[in-house]
């Protein structure tokens, strides 16, 4: 039988769930508090200058299209069987699927508040953020010293911070060769680390630094007035500082109750529902998919999982366990990437890494491998772009 299905963020995972769902048949309503959609996969290239905004900004016409009833505006509330509207209108539904994604914590960095992000851009999430960070490296003048801050795990894209590194050393190579750029870690290893390294001293020697906590590299406070980022043991000036905070699931989740002390949304791994709220799914970012990665791959294919248990469950029959995907595709150039991927399955209600069914690109492996995975992830992003939102 036909379910209401409300669906707030309309981003990879949400925009993905709404139009599968209403492809079943389903009453879909879309929550977005944005018109328009920035992609975070493909901004770090925005950064280094390859690829322009209105290249990776989409709308939901599609959608409409296709029979989503989209609804601009934020969720502000989940109540018993409804949700709840900035502008007041009150969204009744037999399931809700949430993929509001993270929001930044201002509480855990000294120093680095929601001002502080206007002179010290996060660009974590993608859109006014990410042209910040671009205008700052345009004015920048040779010679600048650029930091890097990723936080701890677990965070939105793993390898974010590492592709944005090496995009920013390609734009700074060609411009301003006497820059540096300093990756300031607040963990000790980091995803496809040997990969990135081995760029890195190929395509950009002597410019990207890495400082591990043990070496000194954690982030302690930042000022943003001077410009200044503080280690354990030393202080930096510099000229642009991308300071990534911590992230939790977006307010929404919590508003909803189906966050845990973590901070994030444990969910059942069959069926993405809260292990907390009944009928309440969560998939991507904010949800905790035990081993699967933060990525717009994940968000993707756990909507399809949600959208097909989501059926199945308003059907009154059992869904199925289901098997995951991700690939990671990472960029150290436009012609120059690699990338991590895995299977998952499911047992007890938990998702598990297929052991050898995923792995990494090879080390050592020739230009011609590593131009042709850059041409693999434009049609990752074509692909996964097209399904989402085209
Ligand atoms: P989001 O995409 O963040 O979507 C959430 C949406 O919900 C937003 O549009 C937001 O406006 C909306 N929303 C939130 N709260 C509300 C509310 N209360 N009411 C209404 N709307 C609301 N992943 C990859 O797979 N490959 C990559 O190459 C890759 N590169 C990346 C590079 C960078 C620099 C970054 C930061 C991330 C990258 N990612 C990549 C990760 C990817 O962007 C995220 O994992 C993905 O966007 C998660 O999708 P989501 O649906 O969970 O959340």
């Amino acid at each position: 039988s036909r379910g209401r299905v409300v669906v707030v963020g309309g981003g990879f995972g949400g925009a993905t769930a709404a139009r599968f769902l209403a492809r079943i048949g389903h009453d879909v309503t879309l929550v977005e508090r944005d018109p328009a959609y920035v992609t975070c996969p493909f901004s770090n290239a925005v950064i280094g200058g390859f690829y322009s905004m209105p290249e990776i900004t989409f709308d939901y016409a599609a959608l409409e299209a296709e029979g989503v009833r989209l609804v601009t505006g934020a969720a502000t509330e989940v109540g018993d069987g409804a949700v709840t509207l900035d502008s007041g209108e009150v969204l009744p539904f037999d399931r809700l699927l949430l993929s509001p994604g993270v929001e930044m914590r201002f509480d855990a960095l000294p120093g680095y508040t929601e001002a502080a992000a206007q002179k010290m851009p996060h660009a974590w999430k993608a859109g006014p953020q990410t042209a910040l960070l671009q205008a700052q490296l345009a004015d920048m003048e040779d010679g600048g010293l650029v930091v890097i801050a990723p936080p701890a795990n677990p965070y939105r894209c793993p390898p974010g911070p590492y592709e944005r590194a090496s995009l920013i050393a390609h734009y700074l190579s060609a411009r301003k060769p006497a820059s540096k750029i300093l990756i300031l870690d607040a963990k000790e290893a980091f995803s496809k680390q040997p990969l990135f390294e081995e760029a890195w001293s190929t395509l950009y020697p002597g410019m990207i630094d890495w400082i591990p906590p043990s070496m000194g590299g954690r982030v302690a406070e930042v000022d943003p007035t001077t410009m200044t980022v503080v280690t354990d043991f030393d202080r930096y000036e510099a000229a642009v500082a991308n300071i990534i905070p911590p992230q939790q699931a977006a307010t929404i989740a919590r508003a909803a109750g189906v966050t845990d002390e973590t901070g994030w949304c444990p969910v059942s791994g069959v069926t993405f529902e809260s292990d907390l709220v009944a009928g309440i799914h969560v998939i991507g970012d904010a949800c905790f998919a035990g081993v699967m990665p933060k990525s717009a791959f994940s968000a993707n294919a756990q909507a399809k999982v949600a959208a097909v248990a989501i059926d199945a469950l308003l059907r009154g029959e059992a869904p199925n366990s289901p098997k995951l995907l991700n690939t990671c595709y990472s960029l150290a150039a436009p012609d120059y990437a690699f990338t991590v991927a895995g299977v998952y399955g499911e047992a007890d209600g938990k998702l598990f890494e297929v052991e050898g069914a995923g792995g990494l690109s090879p080390l050592g492996a020739p230009a011609a491998v590593r131009s042709a995975e850059a041409e693999y992830a434009r049609s990752w992003y074509a692909t996964i772009t097209t399904e989402a939102f085209a």
